[in-house]
């Protein structure tokens, strides 16, 4: 995966053009990529449902889908 702008491959987030894979810098480069980032993210996290995943390079996922070892920061562990 590729950033759709600058070609990074780091920290990439699935908030660009369509979908399409995009780093924070290119994200945030004009106001107008802000503004197109913010509504994706926004759109993603709502399909997602009430308590998504945020922070890891697949964008917003309902948190029934993660992985039973996966940590997730803000959520009390299941032993404590
Ligand atoms: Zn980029």
């Amino acid at each position: 995966m590729k950033c759709c702008y600058c070609k990074t491959e780091n920290d990439l987030r699935p908030y660009g053009p369509k979908g399409s894979m995009v780093c924070f810098k290119c994200a945030m480069a004009t106001p107008e990529r802000e503004k197109e980032t913010g509504r994706n993210f926004g759109a993603q996290q709502e399909a997602a449902g009430p308590i998504a995943v945020i922070g890891t390079e697949v964008g917003p996922f309902p948190v029934e889908h993660l992985r039973p070892n996966a940590i997730v920061s803000g959520l009390p562990r299941a032993e404590d």
